[in-house]
């Protein structure tokens, strides 16, 4: 059995946290290969020791000191290697980037020491080998992970003992570091699950997995055991967000589980994402909803003209516009003559009336109509293909809540129906479809 374990900041926020990843890594066997982030925040007043870093580089560009902000993230390692009694030769590290902030240092090395020291004293701790990310996370030029390097680097770096590898960065094919998007780490735990053909990817974080909706939305709401990647992804990109959004891919190729646990309560088994959970569902049914997420913040631009929905190539007029001002488009429901195109609001903040100008000389429709402040509310769920009359009874209970709908989709898949709402009912839309199908299934169940 292979894990391949995961990190994040908060789980290494300070010695407490470490003790915790200890007890974690070394109560399993088949935990030995282990990725951390750089310390995260202790407290909500606290610093991300990423975001100081990348602070120091900014105060590098404009020529102002960055001492009083290197000097937090020396006094946080410092602590860290004090409170575990660790031996590890911090201040000839902290001499090294140093000296190279003086040189000109690049900002994708300064900002990815964060995650070389909080790993070289978790490798310490654990008593693991470092592995340093430089030496087996291998980008090619065009910026992606070359799979097969990585994979024989790996190897070459491996020697039978347990290792830790700093997430967030690798290196390029001349050896200069770069870091990936923020939250990367999350992607170097995949990228290794993948390589070492690992049989589940624990990514450990400061929440037990998945919640069936926002806890800041509705209370307490019960944890989903299970989630498919498909599933995940309309979630994650409807706003829920747990794991970075690149972490999926490689481990869904392989089709390894990504487990999501919580470093605070390592007993909760977590949130288990699986290509296929229908094994499992036999033995335990799931609710016919997996998920309610959603975003407020679109923009609804309507058309309507007579007799368009006959005229080939309608449609595709309307998008090239959009198109042209590179604004990506969200969903766009249709019914006979009347097309809806919403779109994040931001993306059109700059361009929304060049936009309307274009498509009124262009597509000279009947009407146009302008919704703004309206919300997405996405109800995903792989129980609610081929049930009749689920779409009707979602929709019935916004009428039951007097929450107007302004747009309905639904995709030949049936894994998500998303419903336009006006911002104002967004948190009442969540947690009337909470209430409904969660609460009241559970109910039943007794
Ligand atoms: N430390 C990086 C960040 O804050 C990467 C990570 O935590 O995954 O974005």
């Amino acid at each position: 059995m292979i894990k391949v374990v995961k990190f994040g900041g908060s789980s290494v926020a300070n010695a407490a946290q470490f003790a915790k990843v200890k007890n974690i890594v070394l109560s399993d066997p088949a935990r030995q290969f282990v990725v951390a982030s750089a310390c995260g925040k202790e407290s909500k007043e606290d610093h991300k020791v990423t975001d100081l870093l990348y602070l120091c580089e900014a105060h590098i560009r404009y020529g102002v000191s960055y001492e009083p902000i290197f000097a937090e993230v020396e006094a946080k390692y410092s602590k860290i290697k004090e409170d575990l009694g660790l031996a590890l030769d911090l201040d000839k590290e902290f001499s090294m980037i140093r000296s190279q902030m003086k040189k000109g240092i690049s900002t994708d090395y300064l900002v990815s020491r964060g995650e070389y020291l909080t790993c070289r004293l978790l490798a310490e701790y654990l008593g693991y080998d470092f592995v340093d990310a430089a030496d087996v996370i291998a980008f090619g030029y065009d910026g992606s992970i070359d799979m097969e390097k990585t994979a024989s680097l790996l190897q070459q770096h491996c020697n039978g003992k347990g290792i830790v590898v700093p997430g967030f960065y690798g290196a390029m094919p001349n050896g200069a570091i770069r870091v990936m998007s923020r939250g990367g780490s999350d992607v170097t735990g995949a990228v290794l699950a993948n390589v070492l053909d690992a049989d589940v990817y624990e990514n450990w974080t400061d929440v037990s997995g998945f919640y069936v909706a926002d806890p800041r939305i509705v209370a307490n709401p019960v944890r989903i055991p299970r989630i498919t990647y498909n599933e995940l992804r309309e979630m994650s990109y409807m706003g829920a967000n747990v794991l970075h959004d690149d972490a999926v891919f490689p481990v869904k190729s392989k089709n390894i589980p990504i487990n999501i646990r919580n470093t605070n309560e390592p007993e909760n088994p977590g949130t288990m994402i699986m290509e296929d959970c229908s094994k499992q569902d036999q033995l335990d049914p799931p609710h016919r909803i997996t998920g309610i997420t959603g975003r407020k913040g679109f923009t609804v631009i309507t058309l309507v003209k007579s007799h368009s929905s006959a005229e080939v190539g309608y449609l595709r007029k309307v998008l090239s516009v959009f198109e042209d001002y590179r604004v990506s488009i969200e969903c766009v429901p249709i019914t006979v003559d009347t097309f809806s195109i919403i779109v994040n609001t931001e993306a059109v903040d700059s361009c929304l009336y060049d936009i309307v100008g274009r498509l009124k000389e262009e597509l000279k429709p009947d009407s146009l109509k302008i919704d703004e402040r309206v919300s997405l509310v996405a109800v995903v769920g792989r129980a609610m293909k081929e049930q009749p009359g689920m779409s009707g009874k979602l929709l019935s209970e916004f009428g039951y809540n007097h929450i107007n709908i302004k747009t309905i989709s639904q995709t030949a898949d049936e894994l998500s129906v998303v419903v336009g709402v006006m911002d104002r009912d967004f948190e009442k839309a969540i947690q009337c479809i909470y209430d409904k199908f969660i609460k009241e299934e559970r109910g039943n169940k007794g």
